[in-house]
């Protein structure tokens, strides 16, 4: 034991375990708490809940609000946009769920004090878009945080979950997670009869664009790492559409969100030559896609293959023209407001490099691929839907419930619902929750039992890197060169390389084939066996570790529903060059996975879209 022999287990028993306190896990716990009055609820964050997750600097606006009460859209509408916006692929009895109950969650939020932008004429919140609301959101995290602290029975902080716990009595359900305090380095064991994972997306998976010190300098948060994925994913979830990853346009360097310059601002696009370029390429992708291209609004995935189709032909840099918009002041104030409410590092980029968005218009460029559930883009697990609403195909137990007993998921965790983003993903999380309730309740003396020998094996895998390190070090050859072992930064960026070059990331213009794709799952399981390996100097290191196999895990699972799908369905996330076409005869449906942790093996299957939604 060495360096650790004082470390501590402690263990917490509860009825509900929220896994991850971002959007979806406050409005899990907020929930919990409203349904299940005595129940024992318990949070665990590897942060802080007070800042962590996607919305952890602030937003500027919440992306996702119907306004029914003023008759602004109805869920069937918002069912609508994001059917098209996914090319016809995403879970519509999920979507309308959300859809109806998201007004609800933003009511509250205006509540709890979200300074909120309210139109002075009609007293409605201000609109950006069909769908988004302005708000002054720099607090919007620690407002939201509040009340799931006040609801939950305790909020762990600090506490990197790494692994579900399965019951020892009954197959397929789970009992509980383990992780460590990335502070202290104890060791917690949480029993609990039900599970909601809300652990966020995935970044860094794909090669960054900003590499060595400016590596996290990505769009999406950095320290969103996939456990979403990975927990259900070796607990065996089916896991769905896991290929549909999303690139975002953004301002360049910075990510600085585009959706306020153009929805509010009317800024546009145009390429090196001062051209509109989106026309030049409507014959060429209405061969590829058919009528999608012909859609309103236009489908995010095929603007950026504009966006790409123009600067392959050597045209770009493609840039935002702010020039105009920006002699307005008061535009000007909302552009730069924009960034200070969220993104301050695009304003601390332009002022780097001398870039003033009202004599300059600034440069666009493309993300690397990230894997999310919540944004533009619909990857996670397969869940049941809700009682009322779904098709009994898409039924098998309580609301949002996937695959495995007992476990619950919401926000960027869950599969085929895109454009909830924050207040989706918090309304998810209150679904989730109810449901969670529910199925506490019913399981009355029935609850599951964790075994001993379980997570007494756990702790020592979870612990092994430290030992490696304290053992390997020893060896070093020079500088932090050790033949035994593997540093958590060294396997990730093995990691981004191989996503980047076999599986469609920015070197390769995001294009793929059957044969790279191949290469590429050789490549993942080498790394996965070198991962046994990995070496961690002190704790922080040993989160970096475990984040490293959650990204693995998942990133091997986006390969494997990438080789599946033999189709082009989203030109402009990835291309599929062997099959450069969407081909609704054969692939209007969802995939699905299913791993078996005992064999390493996946198993694929297609899923029939239901529309329900006229
Ligand atoms: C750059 C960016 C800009 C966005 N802009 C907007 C916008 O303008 N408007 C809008 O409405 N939405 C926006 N969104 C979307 C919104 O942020 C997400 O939809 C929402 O945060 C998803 O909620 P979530 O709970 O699934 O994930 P998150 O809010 O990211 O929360 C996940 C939580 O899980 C924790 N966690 C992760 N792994 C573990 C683990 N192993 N153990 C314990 N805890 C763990 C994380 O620390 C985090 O707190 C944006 C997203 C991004 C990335």
């Amino acid at each position: 034991m060495g360096l650790f022999s004082r470390r501590k287990t402690v263990f917490v028993d509860s009825d509900i375990l929220v896994v991850g306190g971002g959007m979806a896990g406050c409005g899990a716990t907020y929930e919990s708490r409203y349904w299940g009055r005595d129940l024992n609820i318990v949070c665990v964050e590897k942060a802080n809940i007070e800042r962590s997750g996607a919305v952890a600097q602030g937003l500027y606006a919440i992306n996702c609000y119907m306004g029914m009460q003023w008759n602004e859209n109805q869920p069937e509408d918002h069912v609508r946009y994001a059917r098209n916006d996914l090319m016809g692929l995403v879970r519509e009895d999920l979507g309308y769920d959300i859809a109806r109950h998201v007004d609800s969650t933003v009511h509250k939020f205006d509540e709890w004090g979200l300074p909120m932008m309210k139109d002075p004429e009609t007293g409605r919140y201000m609109r950006e878009g069909k769908w988004q609301i302005m708000i002054h959101g720099e607090s919007y995290k620690p407002i939201v945080a509040e009340a799931a602290r006040k609801a939950a029975t305790k909020v762990y902080n600090r506490i990197m979950i790494t692994h579900l716990l399965m019951d020892e009595t009954k197959p397929n359900r789970v009992g509980g997670a383990v992780g460590f305090n990335v502070r202290t380095g104890d060791y917690h064991v949480f029993r609990a009869k039900a599970v909601i994972v809300c652990a966020g997306g995935a970044s860094h998976i794909f090669k960054p664009r900003a590499v060595g010190e400016g590596m996290g300098r990505t769009w999406y948060a950095p320290w969103s790492s996939a456990s979403a994925y990975a927990l259900p994913i070796l607990a065996g979830a089916k896991m769905t559409q896991m290929e549909n990853r999303i690139v975002l346009t953004r301002f360049k360097d910075g990510y600085g969100p585009v959706g306020a310059y153009f929805l509010h601002l009317k800024t546009y696009t145009e390429n090196a030559y001062g051209k509109e370029y989106e026309s030049t390429w409507y014959e060429h992708t209405k061969q590829l896609v058919g009528d999608y291209i012909d859609r309103h609004p236009v489908p995010t995935c095929l603007r950026n293959h504009a966006f790409l189709e123009e600067v392959k032909a050597g045209r770009g840099p493609i840039r935002m023209v702010t020039k105009e918009a920006f002699q307005d002041p008061h535009k000007e104030t909302v552009g730069w407001e924009n960034f200070l409410g969220m993104t301050i590092g695009q304003a601390v980029v332009w002022a780097s490099q001398n870039i003033d968005p009202k004599l300059i218009n600034p440069e666009l460029t493309t993300s690397e691929p990230y894997v999310m559930g919540s944004h533009a883009t619909c990857s996670g697990a397969w869940a049941s839907g809700p009682e009322d609403y779904a098709p009994s195909e898409y039924q098998w137990g309580y609301n949002r419930m996937m695959t495995v007993d007992g476990l619950f998921g919401a926000g960027d965790t869950i599969g085929g619902t895109a454009h909830k983003f924050s207040s989706g993903s918090y309304t998810e999380g209150r679904i989730a929750a109810k449901a969670a309730v529910n199925y506490v309740n019913d399981l009355g003396k029935d609850g599951p039992r964790v075994s001993e020998d379980e997570y007494q094996a756990l702790e020592q895998v979870i612990f092994q890197p430290m030992e490696n390190y304290r053992i390997g070090r020893n060896e070093i050859v020079g500088g932090t060169v050790s033949p035994s072992y593997l540093l958590p930064l060294s396997g990730l960026q093995r990691l981004e390389k191989i996503m980047d070059e076999y599986v469609g990331g920015i070197s390769s213009h995001y294009t793929t084939n059957d044969v790279l794709l191949g290469r590429g799952l050789e490549l993942l399981g080498m790394l996965k066996e070198d991962l046994d390996h990995l070496g961690a100097e002190d704790l922080h290191q040993l989160q970096r570790a475990w984040e490293l196999q959650h990204r693995t895990l998942a990133s091997e699972c986006v390969t494997q529903h990438t080789m599946f799908r033999e189709e082009t369905r989203w030109p402009g996330y990835y291309y599929r060059a062997d099959h450069p076409k969407l081909d609704d005869t054969d692939w209007h449906c969802f995939t699905l996975s299913q791993y078996d942790r005992n064999t390493g093996e996946w198993a694929m299957e297609k899923a029939p879209v239901y529309h329900i939604v006229d």
